[in-house]
């Protein structure tokens, strides 16, 4: 069996940027389940996955386009503070909920600057090559309940 639209896979990745730093990993956890041709992992990920089977282990390099986008300048703004209301104590990497071209975004404070707050509504990896490393663990058919929700039930999945 290979992944193709409509598998349910479970793999186990680390990824690391171009330094070779490691941004996350599901080493000591449980392996990440999805249900492929779902966008529930980044295109350029999912593309690599398709035709693997279980034990396969490889490297999946990802550019920014294809994983959590460029970063766009344009989405790192400056703002008064009277914009925070309730807020009492604005710091550097605390993220809030703002309104974006495309609908609510999440931003990250980047600075604070007496009563200037700036903040950056990228995602903390856009304009990042990611490189993957994939292990396939377990690999199977989605079943009708899951293809109609959309998503994946039971371990490592969605439970209701
Ligand atoms: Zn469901």
């Amino acid at each position: 069996m290979q992944i193709a639209q409509n598998s349910v896979a479970a793999f186990h990745y680390t990824l690391t940027d171009d330094e070779g730093q490691v941004i996350d990993s599901s080493e000591g956890r449980e392996p990440l389940t999805y249900l492929h041709g779902s966008g529930q992992i980044v295109p350029g990920l999912e593309k690599q996955m398709e035709g693997r089977a279980v034990g396969d282990k490889f490297i999946a390099d990802v550019s920014p386009e294809e994983g959590y986008g460029v970063h766009h300048a344009e989405l790192m703004q400056e703002v008064p503070r009277e914009a925070f209301q309730g807020v009492t104590d604005i710091q550097p990497g605390m993220q809030f909920q703002g309104r974006g071209p495309q609908g609510e975004i999440n931003v990250t404070v980047t600075k604070v600057e007496n009563d200037k707050v700036f903040i950056d509504g990228n995602h903390p990896l856009a304009g990042k090559t990611l490189h993957f490393a994939i292990e396939i663990t377990d690999l199977r058919a989605a079943t009708e309940e899951e293809l109609a929700h959309g998503h994946v039930h039971g371990a490592g999945g969605h439970h209701h």
